[in-house]
């Protein structure tokens, strides 16, 4: 069988993350018949446990868990091609604490083979493996700051961007398969004005979010003008919300952020958003662009 036309590869660092930022991506492209290619960095075994029956599990318990969550979530999704950063357990969620100036950071104590410990050279080598036999134009992960800090997040980054370099690099590692570049590589981003104008309508609804700061909605994501592509939410909308809610054991789809972040998935004109990161820019006429292949 010969390989779609399109193909598409995202990084994530954690089960539900995919479904929390890329879920109406990988919907469409799925329903486009593009090849559509899931890495998670590790099995998000000290996520925070929302439901108070599996309070008691073990981290392993937690991470056995959580990989029903996202293959019922991907099942949603209509995603098949999902796989672990050099397999499932390999790298163990490095957990997230906050320093004194209230800075995310990765905690003092941590398991031996927590992500954020991970040697680079190895960790990106897994994923070269995976870019060189998928082939994708188009690579999605997270910014240099993880989007919010998180050290697997920061990790899952500067994995994807080593990654994509080595992969392209005929030198490296031929017995990791033929050299392959990728065409365009994007950092998934808070949709700005979306974000601002959901937040407004979630305090007029007496929604309570983040109580303990203010946050300045215009601060929370790039400058609108850097946005280079969007997708849509709309047509996915009940895609999403399915994909999401199996994730329980960290989302209570009723608590007010979740319903923040529904208010802001139904605005007119919502979606997710890219920042470009390296490679072939989208056609100037067509920015943001509403197809991540545009121009290619
Ligand atoms: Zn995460």
């Amino acid at each position: 069988m010969t390989a779609p036309d399109r193909r598409l590869l995202l990084v994530h660092a954690h089960p539900d993350d995919e479904s929390s930022q890329s879920s109406a991506t990988m919907a469409r492209y799925v329903a486009e018949g593009a090849q559509v290619t899931l890495v998670t960095c590790t099995l998000g075994e000290l996520g925070e446990i929302l439901v108070p029956e599996w309070t008691h599990f073990s981290p392993a318990e937690l991470g056995a868990h959580r990989q029903e969550e996202i293959r019922t979530a991907l099942a949603e999704i209509g995603v098949t091609d999902h796989l672990y950063l050099g397999g499932a357990g390999r790298y163990h969620d490095s957990g997230m604490t906050h320093d004194e100036s209230g800075r995310v950071v990765a905690p003092p104590e941590r398991q031996p083979n927590a992500f954020w410990d991970a040697d680079l050279l190895e960790a990106a080598d897994h994923l070269v493996e995976v870019i060189r036999s998928r082939r994708p134009q188009v690579v999605s992960t997270y910014d240099p700051f993880g989007n919010y800090g998180h050290p697997d997040h920061v990790m899952a980054h500067r994995v994807a961007m080593y990654a994509c370099t080595l992969a392209s690099a005929p030198a490296h590692r031929p017995d990791l398969g033929e050299p392959w570049q990728v065409e365009r590589v994007l950092w998934n981003t808070h949709n700005t004005a979306r974000w601002a104008e959901a937040y407004a309508v979630a305090r007029e609804r007496g929604l309570e979010l983040w109580p303990e700061r203010e946050v300045d909605p215009d601060d929370v994501g790039p400058d609108p003008d850097r946005i280079v592509a969007v997708i849509e939410t709309a047509p996915w909308l009940e895609v999403c919300r399915a994909a999401l809610a199996s994730h329980r054991s960290q989302v209570n789809t009723e608590d007010d952020f979740w319903q923040f972040y529904r208010i802001m998935q139904e605005l007119p004109g919502a979606g997710e958003a890219y920042l470009l990161a390296a490679g072939r820019p989208f056609p100037a006429s067509d920015v943001p662009a509403s197809d991540l292949f545009a121009g290619l």
